[in-house]
């Protein structure tokens, strides 16, 4: 599961957990992008890393992989999915992905040969109508999460003025923004 984590909140943990068990994955992999292409982060990829361990860091099928932050220039999903194959050759890699991600997924690099490299799973997320892009058959399943309508930059905005944070994101997560001033500018 891709995402810029910042913050990691409870949406990507429901939509991570659910996945795991509904398509009977041994371990869900967290990847914090390095320098998103569509995006700037606000916070550090080392905060956002940080972050998402300590939001999985309680859940054994919950893991979290450096590879797009330790790679440099700008992420490309082509280039997450190769390193992944790599690393666990002999493993059926599965994409998760919420539904305003999954329609962006055309514009990415080299999406051509992204369709061989893993399966793409699109999860429900409220506000979101769920329009799949055009791909080869088979590729792209739906599945349907419990709601929840969290988003990073309402968590980033609900911090900046001062507002809780708790019960959205992890407690870890909201002592790490408290402790590092997180979205309170200048970080
Ligand atoms: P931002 O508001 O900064 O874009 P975000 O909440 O959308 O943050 P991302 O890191 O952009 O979080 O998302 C990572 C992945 O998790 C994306 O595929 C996104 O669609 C999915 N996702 C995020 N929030 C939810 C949610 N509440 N329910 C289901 N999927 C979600
Ligand atoms: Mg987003």
């Amino acid at each position: 599961m891709g995402g810029t984590f910042d913050p990691i909140h409870h949406g990507h943990l429901v939509a991570a957990s659910e996945a795991a068990s509904t398509l009977g994955l041994d371990e869900v992999i967290f990847v914090p992008t390095g320098q998103p292409w569509h995006k700037k982060p606000v916070s550090s990829a080392e905060h956002r890393y940080l972050m998402t361990v300590i939001a999985t860091a309680a859940n054994p099928q919950f893991t979290v992989s450096r590879i797009d932050i330790d790679r440099p220039g700008t992420t490309y999903t082509i280039d997450t999915l190769r390193d992944l194959a790599s690393q666990y050759p002999d493993a059926d890699l599965v994409f998760i992905s919420g539904a305003d991600a999954i329609a962006q997924i055309l514009a990415w690099k080299e999406i051509d040969k992204v369709w061989s490299l893993a399966e793409f799973i699109a999860v429900s997320r409220p506000g979101h109508k769920l329009e799949l892009p055009e791909a080869p058959e088979g590729t792209i399943s739906v599945l349907e999460v419990p709601a929840l309508s969290i988003s990073s930059t309402n968590i980033r905005s609900r911090a900046e003025e001062g507002k809780p944070i708790w019960y959205l994101v992890p407690d870890g997560v909201v002592q790490y923004i408290a402790k590092h001033q997180l979205y309170r500018g200048g970080n």
